[in-house]
């Protein structure tokens, strides 16, 4: 039998950073986008869901979710209160195609985390909200090209030829595109006046 003495048994973040450790942590820290790379993997999450299926991944994960008005400056924000977690986001902000704030709140929560274990990945110099900005760019960019395979079996499979190449330049168009979005989303004022505004909550 497989006693869960170490704590994590009710704290899935953490059960990912000491994953996250023993994988990497002999070339620590982990490059952002092999740390983007493990979080997809890990939450399970695709390119386009609904607000609703946002909150069942976030519980999975031991996260309450909630969608709030927030004054329009501020995406979101987190809390930690010791195996409470919750992560506010704009109700206005989010829609099917914007994971960005959610994935910025988690990684504000790992690195959190992380440094509670004494393995920080951000060093003194570098900047939470800027990392997290990247993350979330890098975690979008992943569970996109996660989506791509499938697109193009699905254009593959189209009988009529002419159809089936406007599939294809369908499905190109399209994730370029959404390449772009991912890129362009988060303004650099948004990450600087944010860096002011942004309240971290924990125990
Ligand atoms: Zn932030």
């Amino acid at each position: 039998m497989n006693l869960l003495t170490d704590g994590t048994a009710n704290n899935p973040i953490l059960r990912f950073c000491l994953d996250v450790l023993e994988r990497h942590g002999e070339s620590w820290p982990p490059a952002e986008d092999v740390l983007a790379r493990e979080f997809v993997e890990w939450f399970g999450c695709r390119a386009f869901v609904s607000k609703e299926h946002m909150r069942e991944l976030c519980e999975a994960k031991g996260v309450k979710l909630t969608f709030v008005p927030l004054p329009s400056e501020i995406r979101g924000f987190n809390c930690s209160f010791g195996n409470q977690r919750e992560i506010v986001v704009c109700e206005t902000q989010i829609s099917p195609f914007d994971l960005h704030t959610l994935f910025h709140e988690f990684r504000e929560m790992l690195e959190h985390d992380f440094r509670e274990l004494g393995r920080p990945i951000i060093g003194p110099k570098g900047s939470l909200e800027v990392q997290a900005e990247q993350f979330a760019i890098l975690c979008r960019m992943e569970t996109a090209s996660r989506e791509i395979p499938g697109f193009l079996e699905m254009a593959q499979n189209v009988q009529n030829k002419w159809m089936r190449y406007l599939s294809f330049g369908l499905v190109i168009v399209f994730g370029t595109a959404y390449l772009f979005h991912c890129i362009l989303t988060p303004q650099m004022e948004e990450v600087l006046s944010e860096a002011r505004r942004q309240r971290y909550v924990s125990t």
